[in-house]
């Protein structure tokens, strides 16, 4: 199974639409993931506009 990355808030998907912000705008061509636990302790979170639990794709083309 690959999984698509929304390229709005790149938030890691299974399916076609992202449930975060509701886009349908994915990629399956994306590297690296880091997964937020507590986006409000998070430089990375921060840095990516992060501000929910997750899973995100750090480069999505
Ligand atoms: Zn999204």
């Amino acid at each position: 199974m690959t999984e698509s990355a929304c390229r709005e808030c790149h938030n890691i998907i299974d399916g076609q639409i992202c449930p975060k912000c509701g886009s349908n705008s994915t990629s399956k061509n994306w590297t690296g993931y880091v997964i937020i636990i507590d986006p409000k302790k998070s430089e990375i979170g921060k840095k990516m506009n992060i501000d929910l639990v997750g899973k995100y794709a750090i480069k999505v083309r």
